[in-house]
């Protein structure tokens, strides 16, 4: 890429509008387009939003395992909403305590007509957990455009990479360009990821709103 091409999705503002708590909870007036991000905890949620917005402690408040879980929203730029949903899956809670997630999840995402994509991470060194599994099928389902951010890339040497995107695609039946390989550590993949975000946002949304 030319070194005097202007940095995609270029933030110049940011406010923490609050947070959802249940299925059925309060979530800002969806009035304008949002983009969530899901994942695993630990799968480097919060330092991939971070590294794309360019703030070192944006997603903080989603960062400590056990604590009450919300999906939380901030406004960008005045024009777009980030939709920071809580990991799920953490290995060290009961069953009934990591299928707590899904309701919630899954209202968020049945009660927004203005999403306009999914950002789920997968770390490029794990393989999809179940509940990864879930979440993409539970993606596929709604039809809800979805990009892949493989987290951790700068763990892996070039050659293990491309056998993992390409091992990944084929388990998860995804298309090679769904896939942003991503560094919080090195920054590989924020700009990839700031030009796939703005497509979306571009994009009507693919579900008729709600009347
Ligand atoms: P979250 O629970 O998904 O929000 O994950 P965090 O962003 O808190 O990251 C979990 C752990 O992975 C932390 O120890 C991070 O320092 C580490 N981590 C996150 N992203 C990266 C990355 O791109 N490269 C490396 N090497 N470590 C990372």
């Amino acid at each position: 890429m030319s070194t005097s091409s202007p940095e995609p999705l270029v933030i110049r503002s940011l406010e923490f509008m609050g947070g959802m708590a249940t299925a059925v909870g309060w979530r800002p007036e969806p009035l304008l387009p949002e983009i969530a991000f899901a994942g695993r905890s630990n799968v480097g949620k919060s330092s991939l939003l971070n590294k794309l917005v360019h703030r070192k402690k944006f997603a903080r408040v989603s960062n400590t395992p056990g604590r009450t879980r919300e999906v939380n929203f901030f406004k960008i730029n005045g024009n777009f909403v980030f939709v920071d949903l809580p990991g799920y899956g953490y290995a060290r809670v009961s069953k009934e305590k990591r299928a707590e997630w899904r309701p919630l999840i899954e209202g968020y995402l049945s009660g927004s007509p203005e999403l306009r994509g999914i950002v789920q991470l997968l770390d490029a060194r794990r393989d999809p957990t179940e509940d990864d599994r879930h979440m993409l099928d539970y993606l596929s389902e709604i039809g809800v455009p979805t990009i892949v951010a493989l987290t951790k890339v700068d763990k892996l040497t070039a050659a293990q990479r491309v056998r993992r995107v390409d091992e990944l695609c084929l388990a998860l039946e995804l298309e090679v360009d769904q896939m942003i390989p991503f560094s919080a550590v090195t920054g590989e993949g924020r700009n990839e990821l700031g030009e796939a975000i703005e497509s979306l946002l571009a994009q009507p949304s693919w579900r008729t709103p709600a009347p």
